[in-house]
This record gives structure tokens, sequence and C-alpha cells, in this order.
């Protein structure tokens, strides 16, 4: 069975970068009929940023990846922090030890840094001479006993083939190992394990499959190739992502607090539209473009291989889609070889999407209004609301006649207000609005939609057209002027843009547009 895992280093809040990974991996497991698994790599204790996890954990559950094996579940490979797993990490030490794999540096740090030094002035890509891997057993034993601070190196030269790779998304990767250090470190003096080998032990103890993740680690596997060459073991396969940018093709920041899952959750962005917009980010159409455009691709170093590949019909960039839609259409293979700007309007627009998909079924349109109701009880946008503009059944009618209008439910009351508060006749654009029209005109035309409105029933109320033509047969009867729309308008909102009028009516109810339109007559 596929096993895929998303192993985020705890050094601080998850970044839309990482959901994007999540997600990938949680999309591909899917679609390969796997599971995939929340691994905390946590071996480097200078970075760990206290609460970090639980942010990721927070940011994955908001999200609905929901991983199958991982801090809080449990699964057969726990503990899933790798720094609950020091003595795994050192028994396959032991093993490569003694296999001659890997040996015991005793070099100090003053040294290392003067070779590193040297080989540098004189453009070598050399990082060490080895001088320990020629230590005698007994004297490496005698060192040992006698508690003396060492790393483990990786023996590079201990015969393991030059090997090539393919990568699901860079496709064949030649001459990779052009960049490697020589004999790179396994097991720190702390006795912690480098990222390397635990990544290594952890994939394969874990049964892992498929590894997904940034391309920032594409230099790093030849390393683990030979890492599990010298164990012996057969590497997972490979597709590393390319990275997001900004839109103006600039680095994504974990520090920058714009690409901070949180940021979105608060921001009351639908959970739907951010994956769909991280998901398309990097997948899709997009690629076909690149394809097609011979000389622009990016050769990753290593160098790769670009093979041309025929692409199935694959999404475009803001294609709206739900995670069912993402899994069944998600092929790794499509994912772009290049960096992917994210483009904040997009988003708006997908968000917009989803929550037309969303208010078009009873439940969705429940729980937009929940959501809602619940912003507006920890934010009173507008001051105090009054009980009858928050109730379930009123928001949602605000929701449907807002309908195309509403592209983030936290812009509902900004973009609405006198839908949840009386409107203000003193405004600028309340005056503005009717300037044209004198207070006798006024008074004239609303007296007069008053007496037509008020001996209107139900039945002609809730039917926008019926209503409208009532209206204008009226208007044309009493001799009302034709501006009599803009005029009840102001009367209703004091705003010159809104929902069509009878809808707007039929929102408001007949007391309330009937109780606006005297107020504004006095
Ligand atoms: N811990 C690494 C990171 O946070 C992930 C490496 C991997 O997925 O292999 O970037």
């Amino acid at each position: 069975m596929a096993m895929l895992r998303f192993a985020p280093s705890p050094t601080g809040a998850l970044h839309l970068g990482g959901l994007r990974m999540a997600l990938y991996n949680h999309l591909y497991a899917k679609k390969l009929g796997g599971k995939w698994i929340l691994r905390i790599e946590d071996t480097d204790a200078t970075r760990f940023v206290p609460g970090a996890v639980d942010g990721i954990r927070h940011a994955l559950e908001w999200a609905g990846l929901d991983y199958d094996y991982g801090p809080g579940k449990g699964g057969p490979h726990a503990p899933y922090f790798q720094s609950e797993r020091l003595d795994l990490y050192r028994s396959y030490t032991t093993k490569l030890l003694s296999s001659g794999h890997a040996y015991r540096c005793f070099c100090s740090m003053d040294r290392l840094t003067e070779l590193r030094e040297r080989y540098a002035r004189t453009g070598s890509s050399q990082s060490y001479d080895k001088r320990c891997l020629y230590l005698t057993e007994e004297e490496v034993a005698r060192r040992v006993r006698a508690g003396e601070v060492h790393i483990v190196r990786l023996n590079n030269d201990a015969g393991q083939p030059r090997r090539s790779m393919r990568d699901l998304v860079f496709g064949h990767l030649r001459d990779a190992h052009g960049s490697l250090a020589t004999d790179p470190i396994l097991l720190k003096s702390d006795g912690y394990p480098t990222y390397h080998l635990a990544n290594v032990v952890d994939d394969h103890t874990m049964g892992i499959t498929h590894v997904l993740r940034g391309e920032e680690w594409l230099t790093s596997v030849p390393l683990h190739l030979d890492i599990y060459a010298a164990l012996g073991l057969e590497p997972p396969e490979f597709a590393h992502i390319p990275i997001l940018l900004n839109p103006d093709g600039s680095k994504m920041s974990k520090r920058n607090g714009d690409v901070k899952v949180e940021e979105y959750i608060r921001r009351g962005w639908e959970r739907d539209a951010v994956l769909n917009w991280l998901a398309l980010a990097g997948w899709g159409t997009q690629h076909e473009e690149i394809e097609s455009a011979p000389g622009v691709e990016t050769t990753p170093t290593p160098s790769a291989e670009h093979k041309p590949r025929k692409i199935k019909e694959a999404p475009g960039p803001t294609q709206v889609m739900s995670i069912d839609e993402l899994i069944s259409e998600f092929d790794v293979a499509s994912i772009t070889h290049r960096s992917t700007g994210l483009d904040p309007g997009k988003l708006a627009f997908l968000n917009r999407q989803h929550l037309l998909r969303a208010a078009a079924t009873h439940a969705g349109l429940a729980d937009l209004a929940a959501r809602i109701r619940l912003w507006m009880d920890e934010n009173t946008p507008l001051g105090e609301i009054k009980d009858e503009y928050t109730t379930p059944e009123y928001i949602e009618s605000v929701i449907r006649v807002l309908d195309q209008r509403l592209i983030n439910i936290h812009d509902i009351v900004s973009l609405a207000p006198y839908l949840f508060i009386e409107p203000k006749y003193t405004s600028k654009e309340a005056e503005h609005m009717i300037r044209r029209v004198t207070a006798e005109q006024r008074t004239q035309t609303l007296s007069g939609v008053y007496s037509i409105l008020e001996s209107v029933g139900p039945r002609v109320w809730f039917d926008a057209p019926a209503l409208l033509d009532v209206m204008n047969k009226e208007r044309e009867r009493r001799e009302i002027p034709t501006n009599m729309f803009l005029i009840l308008r102001h009367a209703l909102t004091a705003m010159k843009d809104g929902p069509p009028m009878a809808e707007l009516m039929q929102v408001l109810g007949k007391d309330r547009t009937l109780a606006r339109i005297k107020s504004a007559m006095s």
C-alpha cells in the first residue's frame, strides 16, 4: 500500500508552502488508495519553536487534511517525533559502522573549519580530508572508551556505484553526485542524527513508498541514495515540488506574516478555496505552457533531463474544485518544474466561487450563516447589531441576496451595512445620491411608494417579478416620478449600489421596509 508522509520541522507556524506540501501528500496518498503520516522532524533543538507543533496540527485540522498516523493519533511506527526515535538512529549508525560504510571522526571543530577554509581558497569542492578513516580499530576503541567527543561520517568511498535517479516531477537526474560533500555527517557529537540519516531511517522504517517534498531537498537525494545503498535498502520514489513565490516572483518568507496559514484562517478565507488555490499553484495547465515553450525550463541542480511528457487534461489555474475533485484529478506528473507565484486575485475568485457552491446547499448555507454569526459576535463590526439581524434565517437570506457580490464572509457587513443596521442618511454617499431630488419630490415619491407597498400581500411580496410589476404599474398610474427606485434605494439603504430592489425588500421584509421609508420621510 502507498504510504506518504508530511515531515515538517517545528521551526514556526505552518506557512502556505507547508500547507501545499501536506495537501499534495494528502491528494497523492488518497489518489493511490494509500495513507499518510505526519512526522515531526525535530532533531535540531536550536531551531525548535515551542507551540509550533500545535500550530501545525491546528492548521492541518482546519484544512481537513486528516493524517492517518502521527502525533495525537499514534500508529504502527510511533513515535512520530524524531527526538523520540534517537535509539533507532543510533542502531542504524552502528550497522553502518560495523559494515564499514561509516566511521567515527574525532577531528576538532577548529581543524574542520581550517580544512574547509583551505579547500574553499583552492576552489575545491572537498570538505574533509578523511583523516579519521585511517585510524586503527584499537585507537578508535581507545578514544571512544576515553569518552572523546566525536561524530560519525558516511564513508563515501565505500564502493557504492554512482547512481542516476528518476524524480516524478523533474524526470531523470544524471550526474547527481557532483555536489556531494566529502563523507557527510550522519550522527552529531551530541548523539543526535543529522536530518539526512533520520530522514532515510524514518522513511525506511515507516514504509514510505513516495517522498513528496520541497525542491530544496533535491540536492540531498544523492546523499540519501548513498545512505540507502550503504544500508542495503531500496529507496522510495521521489517527487520534488518547486517552491511557491510571491506574485512578484520574490521568495516567500516564513518571517512574512502574510504566508502563515493562521493568517488566512483569521481573515475568513474558505478552507476549500485556500486548498483549491494552493493545489493549482504549480499543478495544472500552467505546466502545459511551460512544456510548450522550449528553452524556458529551469535546470535543477544536479542536472536534470526533461523528457517532454504528454500531459493529460489538467485543470486550469482557477478551476473550482472540491477536495474530492482535487483527489480524483491529481497527477504528480503534471506538477510544473518551475516555482509558481501565488496570486491573491485567484484566491478571491475561488473564494467567491466556493461561497456560491456552499450557499447552494442547505447544510452549506447554514454552516456559512453560523460562521458569520460567530464572527459577528466576536467582532461587532458596526457596534451593536440588533438581534433580529443576527438570526440564522436572516443571515442566510443576506448571503443569498448578496450572491456574487460576497467574496469573503468577513466582508458581509461592510459590503451591505444597511442589512444589519439602520441606513445612515447623513453619510456623504447618501447625500450625494439624491442631490438632484428636491425634498418635496422625495416626500411625494416615498409616500406614494409607501401606499403601494402597504397594500402588497405576502404572495406578491415574495415573488420578485410580480412585486416589481406592481410597483411599475402603480408608479405610472399615480404619476410618481421615474426616479422612484433611486429614492427608494436611498430610503432603504442610503447606498448607491446594492442587490436588486425587489430582492432587497424581500430580505428586509415588509415591516422593516415600510419603517425605513417612514424614517426617510421624517
Ligand atoms: N523536515 C523537512 C522540512 O521541514 C522536510 C524534509 C522532507 O520532507 O524530507 O523542510
